[in-house]
Parts: structure tokens; C-alpha cells; sequence
């Protein structure tokens, strides 16, 4: 049986997903006859060329003003193609994309499915497969009853194996080594700086955030550190994303000795807790170039509620010792969470301009309620008097909800319009460069 993995329009395409290069990577060591296509990345190829070639070497003088264009653009055209999906309309480049599917004349296609921007354009390939006889799988975080109704859902690699060949128990299957990137090319980078995505345990360790719906059902598990290292190894690449939510400081300081040795760059994202001046200064040493902090509020009350396991004091010491140990900050954070007032509000950005040296970037999120959340189970700690449930045609139904006291939704927006550009003031890189953190890791 030939497998074709498929990684579906819209997001970023930027890196390599992570996902289909590990189920790729399981497959073949069981195997199994398997080849990929990243059609978000055929899609923007297709779509965006001049874009395309801009990426594949862009300068810094013009990278704001190139990539607000194409994040207006872009979001445009997901949002007329997401429309077109739901009136039951083929979405652009549907006939190309449909047709590299076809050249690789698969028995069996598998999506995964990381994104809800992703699930459109995902429902709109599987009917068109599904007409045409061809058995479709889906897996990944952003799947929803509605696409579990075309095809069939396989909850991880195991599972899909399993499906494959009935003959393959989970506890019998083969485990890789390594991931194989190889068959990933062209992405919206330069090619020579190709940025990969690496992942060293299965979930977050601490899952405590109110918010948080990352760590879900999965327990926790660290991958073997042979793993990490032949998978830097095998890849050659001199750019390294770990795409974990939070890895603790032993952990750290191990992968800071492979990452030494391998002489690479490398990026990760971590809760502001405690670390040592040491820990930063060897994480630096060993080639750490930035960390992406989940600071999320600048007041106490708020972070506590949040149950983040951090406080001020501890945020503003962590972004200074890790700005001075030559590591640089970008900060995630959060406004209008439940019971957030426009005094704490405005005390979050007082704590971002007091800490301005220390910070690189900020990119900012409007909170929003997600089923599975520790908010969503008990409202009433959270003041929420009333959640809303909207049902939609494609995604899951839209949760709203009634708050007894703080900023509403709509509230927090607008103060933080207001304050757009005193914290714009904060960063030293183009803020578009959220869009492309990518981008931030290979440049001088
Ligand atoms: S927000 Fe981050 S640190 Fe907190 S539970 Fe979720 S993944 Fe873990």
C-alpha cells in the first residue's frame, strides 16, 4: 500500500512541519511505502512567487514593509478561500493541488492537522479524494468531530501504522532513530539557512496554566537525547527550532551539550521560571540564540490566577540575566484574561517599558476561552457567569462568554489598539518577524 502524508493550506510556510516528518520517519522504518507533500507550501509557491523569492533572500531594510504585505494579502486570500470552502466552491489552486496528489498515485492519504486555519482546506481535499475512491486518515491537535466524519481518524503514529498494516500491533511497531528531513525543500528561507523544527518530549511537564490546552490527554515523556542528536546530526542543518512548550533546566543543559558540540543555532520556548545565571550563560555559550518566554501578564494577581508558577519580580530578573548572558527575549503576552482590569492591564505594559532593555520582540494575544481548559471546567473561579457556544459550519462552535468583572474581550482589544505603538516602541526587530520567528534565528 503506498501512504501519502499531507500537510494541508493555510499556515506559515516557513519550516518544515514537524509532524509529517516524524510519521514519515516511523513509517519507513516499519516499512511502509511513503511520500509526502506539503501542500500549504505548494500553495504559497503557487500563490505568492514574487514573495516566494524575496524570502529565499531578503534583506533587512525592506523585511517590514515586504512582510506586512504579504501577512494583508495573505490573510485575505485564507479568508475568501475559507468562504469559498464553506459555500461548497472550489478553493484557489484546488485543481493543482488535487493533481500533484494524483501524480503520486497514493493507496491511502493521511492529513495532519495542526491548525484550525487548516481544516477548510483539509474537508475540501478529503471530499474531492473521498469521490474519487481514495481513502483518507487525519491525525493532529486542530481535528473536530466534523472532519472525523469524512475520514478516519487515527490519534497518533501507532495508530495510523496499525491502520496501515492490521498486522503491526502498536507494541510491536519499530521506533526511528532519528527524523528524517531530506525530503523537505524550498521553504519561505534561505535555503542555505533552512530552520528545522526538533521536539525532545511529548507534552509540557508542568501543565498547570488555566489557559492551557497543550498538554491535553498526553502524558508526559522525554525522548531519548541519542535521538535529538542524530536527528541534529543526520540533517546537517545549522538552524534548529524546538518547538517544545516548556523544557526543564536539567533537560536544557543536556541538549546545550549536544548543541555545543553540533555547533549549531538554536531557539526554544519556556515558562519564566527560575534559571540560573550559569544555566542562560551556558545556554548562550552552546549556541541558544533566542527564547520565546511565555511572560503573559506584567501583574501579580493576574499570573497567579492564570496559575503560571511566576510572579514579576522573578519575570523581569530571568529577562535580564538571559539579555546579558547574550540570549535574545521574545516575550508572549496575554491581555484580557478573565477578571484582568484596565489598571493591571496598563500595569503589564508599564512592567514591558521597564524591562524594555531586556526585550527583543513582544507579540501580543487576545485571551480567548478554549474547551478543556481548567477556565472553561470551572467558570466560576474566573468570574465568567455564562459561556456562549456558537455552532459554525466547518470549525468547531465559537465560545463566547459573560464576565462578572474585569475587561471584556472586546474591551481588552481596544486598550490594546490604544497601546500599539508604545509597545511597537519595545521591539529591535520587525514585529513582523512574529509572523516569521524563523527569520529572527538566522539573521545577524
Ligand atoms: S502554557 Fe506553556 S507552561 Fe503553561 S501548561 Fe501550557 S504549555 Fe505548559
Amino acid at each position: 500500500m503506498k501512504v501519502l502524508l499531507i500537510y494541508s493550506p493555510f499556515c506559515t510556510p516557513a519550516t518544515p512541519p514537524y509532524a509529517i516528518a516524524n510519521i514519515y520517519s516511523f513509517l519507513k522504518v516499519n516499512s511502509v511505502d511513503v511520500d509526502i507533500l506539503d501542500l500549504n507550501l505548494e500553495f504559497h509557491k503557487l500563490k505568492f512567487p514574487k514573495e516566494y523569492d524575496y524570502y529565499r533572500d531578503f534583506i533587512l531594510e525592506d523585511y517590514e514593509e515586504k512582510t506586512n504585505e504579504f501577512m494583508k494579502e495573505s490573510s485575505k486570500i485564507y479568508s475568501e478561500n475559507n468562504k469559498k470552502i464553506v459555500k461548497g466552491e472550489k478553493p484557489e489552486s484546488f485543481d493543482e493541488l488535487i493533481e500533484l496528489i494524483r501524480s503520486k498515485k497514493p493507496d491511502l492519504v493521511a492529513f495532519s492537522v495542526v491548525y484550525s486555519s487548516q481544516v477548510f482546506y483539509t474537508k475540501a481535499l478529503i471530499e474531492e479524494l473521498n469521490k474519487e475512491g481514495i481513502k483518507c486518515v487525519i491525525g493532529g491537535p486542530a481535528i473536530n468531530d466534523k472532519l472525523k466524519e469524512k475520514a478516519t481518524f487515527c490519534n497518533n503514529e501507532f495508530e495510523l501504522l496499525n491502520h496501515i498494516n492490521s498486522s503491526i500491533k502498536p507494541n510491536k511497531a519499530k521506533v526511528h532513530d532519528y527524523i528524517d528531513f531530506s525530503s523537505f525543500q524550498d521553504y519561505f528561507i534561505k535555503e542555505k539557512n533552512k530552520v528545522l523544527p526538533i521536539k525532545t518530549c511529548t507534552t509540557c511537564y508542568y501543565k498547570q496554566c488555566a489557559f492551557c490546552t497543550h498538554h491535553q490527554h498526553t502524558c508526559y515523556y522525554e525522548f531519548p537525547l541519542e535521538f535529538i542528536e542524530k536527528t541534529i546530526t543526520k540533517n546537517n542543518s545549522k538552524y534548529w527550532f524546538f518547538i517544545d512548550d516548556m523544557i526543564h533546566e536539567k533537560r536544557l543543559l543536556q541538549i546545550a551539550e549536544i548543541m555545543k558540540q553540533k555547533k549549531v543555532i538554536w531557539t526554544c520556548q519556556l515558562r519564566p521560571t527560575k534559571f540560573s545565571k550559569e544555566t542562560l550563560q551556558t545556554l548562550s555559550d552552546s549556541g541558544l540564540k533566542m527564547i520565546i518566554w511565555g511572560v503573559e501578564s506584567g501583574n501579580d494577581r493576574v499570573l497567579k490566577l492564570m496559575r503560571k508558577g511566576t510572579n514579576k519580580i522573578e519575570i523581569s530578573q530571568i529577562l535580564k540575566d538571559s539579555h546579558i548572558a547574550g540570549i535574545k527575549n521574545v516575550i508572549y503576552t496575554m491581555f484580557g484574561f478573565p477578571t484582568e482590569t484596565k489598571e493591571e492591564f496598563i500595569e503589564t505594559i508599564k512592567f514591558l517599558q521597564e524591562n524594555n532593555e531586556y526585550i527583543d520582540l513582544v507579540s501580543t494575544s487576545i485571551f480567548g476561552l478554549q474547551k478543556g481548559t481548567v477556565i472553561y471546567d470551572r467558570p466560576d473561579l474566573f468570574e465568567i457567569k455564562k459561556i456562549h457556544e456558537k455552532k459554525r459550519t466547518v470549525l468547531e462552535p465559537k465560545i463566547t462568554y459573560d464576565v462578572e468583572s474585569g475587561l471584556t474581550n472586546e474591551e481588552a482589544t481596544k486598550l490594546r489598539q490604544k497601546y500599539k505603538k508604545t509597545i511597537e516602541k519595545i521591539n529591535k526587530y520587525p514585529k513582523t518577524m512574529n509572523f516569521f520567528r524563523e527569520h529572527m534565528l538566522i539573521i545577524d
